[in-house]
């Protein structure tokens, strides 16, 4: 089943502690819709400018990602550079343009308009609430933020927050939404803002899920659930790891007939698992070139690594 992504479609330039890229095409769309393709079709919208050309493009097409709802429009695309020098668990921005996001209107390309499932990537929380809006009969919708939406964007961003069916948040930017600084609390005041279940990603300790009454109609989950990560000799560069996850937490989800408490769990087995690679390469190097066998390896890996006999 197809997933519709919006969300930033960029160049990035990093510098972590294994060196530096002047520019990399990144964007939380392209990070996600990346990951996903490995489970499921993958359709963009988003916008770029006259930077962003063919060789740019093939990085998603060759994986299949439909990328007829990008936009070309003159001018330069989102651009966003970041070091992790003192943290590799949470990046220090050094500048954020949005550039042609500025003023765009997203348009849902008839050839999209049949698709199931929706994931509202880091972006303007009205451009997410535009594109919610366009697409009503989605069966399930999931979204992300980061904290620069969430510092100044925050009666947008309460507008999103109402009808996802889930959050997926870092742990950092969870506590800033809620003005919490315990997790559990944390999560509880999330919920309350509407999301149905919310992903707390930690970094390199993993990720906890966190659900309401609502989360799986019927069946009520009152334990939160939490996945590992997988412990690396070297995290090349951290950027993307959260859209990975979400790329291969939401398209597993698209890939199951059904919507279950354990297909959650394994979703958020398969996110640990696209973040792992995500890291292994600057930009979205190592996201371009995997095979289904190496992500089935790691996902048993993941089990082995938090199993109890
Ligand atoms: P993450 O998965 O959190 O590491 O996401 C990294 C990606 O988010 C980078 O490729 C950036 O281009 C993109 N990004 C950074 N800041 C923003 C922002 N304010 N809005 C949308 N996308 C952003």
């Amino acid at each position: 089943m197809a997933i519709l992504v919006v969300g930033s479609v960029a160049f990035d330039a990093v510098e972590t502690p294994s060196g530096r890229r002047d520019r990399c095409v990144g964007g939380a769309a392209t990070y996600f819709a990346l990951a996903a393709s490995y489970f499921t079709p993958v359709r963009v919208i988003g916008v770029v400018g006259e930077d962003f050309g063919p060789a740019e493009e093939a990085i998603l097409t060759r994986r299949s990602v439909d990328t007829r709802g990008i936009e070309h429009v003159p001018g330069k695309s989102f651009f966003w550079s970041g070091s992790y020098m003192k943290n590799l668990n949470e990046a220090q921005t050094l500048s954020t343009e949005l550039n042609v996001f500025q003023s765009f209107s997203p348009k849902i390309p008839a050839e999209y308009e049949d698709s199931e499932y929706l994931f509202l990537a880091n972006i303007d929380p009205v451009l997410q609430a535009d594109v919610r809006r366009k697409m009503p009969k989605v069966k399930m919708v999931c979204g992300d933020t980061m904290n620069y939406w969430i510092k100044d964007h925050a009666e947008n961003l309460a507008r999103v927050l109402r009808n996802l069916d889930a959050l997926l948040i870092n742990d950092g930017e969870v506590k800033m939404l809620a003005k919490e600084n315990n997790l559990v609390v944390a999560a509880r005041k999330v919920l309350a803002m509407g999301p149905k279940s919310l992903v707390v990603k930690h970094g390199e300790y993993g990720a906890t899920a966190f659900f309401s009454d609502e989360s799986f109609g019927g069946t009520v989950v009152s334990t939160p659930f939490r996945a590992p990560a997988l412990p690396l000799a070297e995290v090349v560069d951290p950027t993307g790891a959260g859209d990975s996850f979400a790329g291969g937490f939401f398209g597993y989800i698209a890939s199951q007939p059904t919507f279950t408490p354990s297909v959650f769990r394994r979703a958020m087995f398969y996110g640990g698992v696209m973040g792992s690679f995500a890291v292994e390469r600057f930009g979205t190097e190592r996201l371009q070139q995997l095979d289904t066998s190496e992500i089935e390896e790691r996902f048993a890996l993941f089990r082995q690594l938090s199993h109890l006999e």
